[in-house]
């Protein structure tokens, strides 16, 4: 019963903070709150603080841990989430230590990315942007908008380069964002290795058109 009660005012305090039907319902259905102007998380019977540079937000039916100082965003999904089994998912940018949720200190690929904006979080997922520097990728940029190309090859340079900004980064961790990364950058090796070797005899061709 008091469980019933905490939800109730729950719900009747996101109702008098005007948040929106669908936040107010994932509040009651999974248990949780922010509060203290997002320094505090209650989930679950759990209750998360947030260190300096770190703060908690609603963001439709779920929520996020963000970066105040530096502007990371971690969005956390409750769809998949067993009642009863939450726990604040792993993630390169922050950690978790005594229920205090803090940025996690140290170089990291993310830092990096993140300040020159060669990572961008677009809806909820984070993605590499045009500006990721790797070599064979801006040489598959140069070569989707080439004149001297054939129409064909510029269409598979383009293709490439968004199929690579279409990638949705996981953010579980350091070792695995550097591993995907690695593997990303073999994946874009590959594809400029296979459209440059077509380079030459396309040339070829569009001269005798
Ligand atoms: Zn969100």
């Amino acid at each position: 019963m008091r469980r019933v009660e905490a939800v109730v005012a729950r719900a009747r305090r996101g109702v008098e903070a005007q948040l929106p039907a669908k936040q107010i319902m994932a509040m009651v259905q999974h248990d949780f709150e922010i509060a203290d102007d997002g320094r505090t998380l209650f989930i679950e019977g759990t209750t998360y603080r947030a260190a300096d540079g770190v703060r908690f937000t609603y963001c439709g039916d779920h929520f996020h841990v963000e970066g105040t100082a530096t502007p990371w965003v971690h969005p956390i999904s409750l769809a998949a989430a067993q009642p009863g089994a939450f726990a604040l998912p792993r993630s390169m940018f922050y950690e978790v230590a005594n229920g205090a949720v803090a940025e996690r200190s140290g170089a990291s690929p993310w830092r990096d990315l993140l300040s020159r904006e060669q990572i961008q979080l677009t809806g909820d997922g984070w993605y590499l942007t045009e500006r990721y520097p790797f070599p064979t990728f801006a040489r598959l940029q140069q070569a989707s908008r080439d004149p001297s190309l054939p129409a064909a090859l510029r269409d598979e340079a383009w293709r490439s380069v968004l199929d690579v900004l279409r990638i949705r980064l996981e953010l579980d961790g350091d070792a695995e964002l550097r591993a995907r990364l690695a593997s990303i950058d073999q994946g874009i090796d590959a594809r400029w290795k296979d459209l440059e070797a077509q380079i030459p005899a396309a040339k070829g061709r569009k001269g005798r058109d």
